[in-house]
This record gives C-alpha cells, structure tokens and sequence, in this order.
C-alpha cells in the first residue's frame, strides 16, 4: 500500500500590499520541480496591526517560515527569538525560518546579491564599490560588502535622503573594516576610476517606469568594472540593457531576486533548488 501522508508543508509571503508579489510563481515552480508535491507558498495580505496575530497563525499551523515585505520587514524584529547579525544591522528582516516554534529571521536581500556576485566570479573582500541609493536594498548590499571585507564602499544618494545614507555610512564604519563615503547624487555621477563593482540599488528602472536609467555618466563605467543592478521587473532593465551593449560585465535584479528565493527554499528544505527553473518561472510571469 501507498504512504498515506496528506500533511501539508507552508511557507509564504506576509505584505501589503502583497497581490503582485511574484514570490510564489518562483518558489512552487521550485517545489514542483524538487518533487515536494505537498510544499505550499502562500501569498498572504495581513494588514499593518495584525502582524501579531499572523505570527500566531504562523505558529499554530506550524508553518515552516515566512518572507516578510512591505510593512513588516521592521515591525516582525520583536516577535523573533533569534535574528542574524547582518538582519540586526542592516535593521530588517525579510524571512523567517520556524524551527518547532522557534523563530529565526534573515535578511536575504543582501544575501542574493552576494550570491550573484559570486556566480559571476566577483569576489568583494578587498575591492572599491560605488552603491547608488540607500533605501532597504542599499542598506542590505552596503552591509553584506562590509562584511565580507569589501576595501570601499562609496554610497551616493540624492540630497533629500542625506540622512538615511549618513546613518547607513555609520553602520558600516562602526561594524566593518571597510572606508566607507558618502557622496550628495546632483547631477550625472562619474564612477572613480579604480571602481571594481558598481551597484544601482534604487528603483530607478522598475516597471512600469521600465525606459529609466539611473543618473550616472555611462562613459565612466569601464570594462575592466562589474555592474550589479537590483531591478527585478523587468527582468532586464534599460540599464543592464545599455551595460550588454557597451560590453561591461553586469548581473540582473532578477538574478539577484532568484538567489535569494533559492536561499530562502534551502534554509525552509534543506535542499538546494534548480536555479533555471525558478528563473524561467520568473521570466513566464513577467512577460
Ligand atoms: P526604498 O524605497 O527603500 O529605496 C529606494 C531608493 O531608490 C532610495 O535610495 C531612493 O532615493 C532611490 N531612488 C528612487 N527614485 C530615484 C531616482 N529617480 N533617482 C535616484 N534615486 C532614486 O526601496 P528598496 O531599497 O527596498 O528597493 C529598491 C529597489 O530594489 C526596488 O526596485 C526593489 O524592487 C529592488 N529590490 C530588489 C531585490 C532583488 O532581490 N532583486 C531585493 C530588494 C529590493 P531617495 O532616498 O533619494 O528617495
């Protein structure tokens, strides 16, 4: 006879709003294909002062973790028993895993980013990096290089937001080895030479704004450089776009955004899932 085991395996994404978050296009494609018939990703709209009781729900179902988005990357921090230190510094948390009840949060934006330097044969430690904006995703990217021993870590960002890129650039001197400046974004931006990896991590690009380039003087960004971007619809922004056809060596948001669903699966499974799969999964939903 079959083994009856009908027991079912959740994870999901708690936001609002949530709707067009294609988190669970990428993580079923992924379950499907490892053969987890009965691993579920839900796509879950909890309101801003309900986080609480979802967390209960997380824990009465017993589901085995949860990426958090806007609002909650913040506000989930006080109902974890554990958080990793590049969560604590860069001050948010993006998934959780429930090991029998006990809740421990990641941030895995900086992580994919890491992942997807390394995939195209970058290492960080010891390099100079020019990162654009210091919202969420700038804070994660800055804080990953810091740790992983990046030389320079110059942040540029437009003048109204001064404050959240000098409270960014203390993060780093406190806590990393790394020099780290901050520079005011007035104008098209020349990337100094002896810039090894370049980052947009604004949202200058994203759908529908899709023609968008960030403010930069493209003809400083040399060959001999890496163009990481954050833009992960579409899957190839205008500026990664530009980046092919000058010949620059450059990675996509999107692949940055797969990394860090392949990390979320391994660290809920325990089993590495198939990149390509989860990629062209992605690429279906946004076409
Ligand atoms: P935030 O809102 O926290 O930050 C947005 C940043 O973009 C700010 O620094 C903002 O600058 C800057 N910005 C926005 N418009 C412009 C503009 N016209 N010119 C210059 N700077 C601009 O968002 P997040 O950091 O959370 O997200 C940023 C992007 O990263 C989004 O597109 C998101 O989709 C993507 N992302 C991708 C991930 C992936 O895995 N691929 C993971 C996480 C995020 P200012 O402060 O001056 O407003």
């Amino acid at each position: 006879m079959k083994e009856q085991n009908y027991l079912d395996h959740l994870v999901g994404v708690f936001g609002q709003p949530v709707a067009e978050n294609p988190g669970v296009v990428i993580q079923d494609a992924a379950f499907e294909a490892m053969g987890l018939k009965r691993w579920h990703f839900l796509t879950l709209d909890v309101d801003k002062d309900k986080l609480g009781d979802a967390i209960c729900g997380l824990k009465a179902f017993k589901m085995r973790g949860i990426n958090c988005t806007i609002p909650h990357k913040i506000e989930v921090m006080k109902y974890l028993d554990e958080i990793s230190e590049s969560a604590r510094l860069i001050g948010a948390v993006n998934m959780i895993v429930n090991d029998n009840g006990h809740l421990f949060g990641e941030n895995t934006d900086g992580k994919g980013f890491m992942m997807s330097l390394e995939s195209n044969g970058i290492e960080v430690r010891g390099k100079k990096a020019v990162v654009f904006g210091a919202g969420g995703a700038a804070r994660a990217i800055c804080v990953e290089m810091g740790l992983a021993g990046a030389a320079d870590i110059m942040i540029v960002n437009r003048v109204q937001d001064r404050a959240l890129g000098n409270a960014l650039m203390e993060i780093i001197q406190k806590n990393t080895k790394s020099e780290v400046h901050y520079v005011d974004w007035d104008g098209p931006f020349a990337i100094p030479e002896g810039t090894d990896i370049v980052v947009n991590a604004t949202s200058v690009g994203l759908y529908p704004d899709v023609d968008a380039i960030p403010n930069i003087d493209l003809d400083s960004i040399k060959p001999e450089m890496f163009v990481q971007d954050v833009i992960p619809n579409p899957t190839e922004s205008a500026f990664i776009k530009e980046m092919q056809r000058r010949g620059i060596p450059c990675a996509t948001g999107a692949g940055m955004l797969i990394n860090q669903a392949a990390l979320n699966i391994e660290m809920w499974t325990g089993r590495k899932p198939d990149k390509g799969v989860m990629y062209k999964a992605l690429e279906e939903a946004l076409s």
